[in-house]
């Protein structure tokens, strides 16, 4: 499987990552699976008996914005301090020395990719990305970058005001990520990433596509779907999940038992030495 992997990504003319929790699990961030995963993680949640699905709630920024702003404050702290893996430049520097063209299809919002240097227009986020915030009204359509500072006690996983706020109408503002249960999620800017990705899709149909999916589990599905969509209906595509609990997929797409780095480790030692750290285009 291994050496079929390397073969089919060294033969690839065309490269499409497709991303879950796992993937920023070796770079240290908590994926949130089950309660047990998201209590270890926010131990001040469990003294609270609130699961994921509660916290990640919208109606917080109305009802009690300090919680809304506390857990989604601390997570955008999080994100920001974090360093993307080697597995993030391992695959960069596959795209670099085959030139290959690439997309990234992430249903994680926490702005990896583009931190690793892979171009902004190139990613597909599909639940949004905490890197940007909308009004949580919301009182118009606008979605603007999350600069701002949030200082959160982490004993009670509250936020200390000043919150962040719309510029247009004065509510406090609440990021542009699909939470659960979500009605005011803004979908515009996802919408725009998703008619890049169908155009990347449908210019790149019939050359050789290697799909890298990692870490994408299948209780939400949709980055296992679009793994698949691509594998079963591009005719030289062939999908590599690597995933170390739910590897399963049919022949002929290749299922491999690993975690993402380890994977894409793996991979890699078959491949020929590489040259120097990845510089693809750095364009947000
Ligand atoms: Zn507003």
């Amino acid at each position: 499987m291994l050496k079929r992997a390397a073969a089919i990504i060294s033969e690839a003319e065309v490269i499409i990552i497709t991303a879950g929790a796992g993937m920023g699990v070796d770079s240290g961030l908590p994926d949130f699976r089950g309660d047990h995963g998201f209590w270890s993680a926010y131990p001040a949640y469990s003294r609270l008996g609130l699961s994921f699905i509660d916290c990640a709630n919208p109606q917080h920024f109305a009802a009690d914005p300090s919680f809304g702003w506390g857990f989604y404050g601390h997570r955008t702290n999080l994100y920001r301090d974090t360093v993307p893996h080697d597995g993030f430049h391992i695959i960069g520097k596959w795209i670099e020395r085959k030139s290959a063209d690439y997309f990234v299809v992430t249903s994680n919002v926490d702005g990896q990719f583009q931190k690793a240097g892979y171009a902004g227009e190139r990613i597909l986020e599909v639940h949004g990305s905490i890197h940007r915030l909308q009004c949580q009204i919301p009182c118009s359509s606008a979605i603007w970058r999350n600069d701002e500072t949030i200082r959160v006690d982490e004993a009670t996983m509250r936020a200390r005001p000043p919150l962040p706020r719309c510029p247009d109408c004065g509510e406090v503002s609440r990021p542009n990520i699909l939470m659960f249960g979500d009605r005011s999620w803004l979908p515009d800017h996802a919408r725009i990433q998703e008619q890049a990705f169908d155009r990347f899709l449908k210019n790149n149909a019939d050359r050789r596509i290697a799909v890298i999916e990692l870490g994408a589990g299948s209780a939400i599905p949709t980055i296992r779907a679009t793994s698949e969509r691509i594998g079963w209906n591009c005719e030289h595509a062939t999908v590599i999940r690597i995933n170390p609990r739910e590897p399963e997929i049919k022949a002929p797409h290749i299922s491999m038992p690993y975690g993402a780095l380890e994977g894409l480790q793996n991979i890699d030692a078959l491949l020929p030495p590489r040259s120097g750290r990845m510089r693809i285009e750095m364009v947000r």
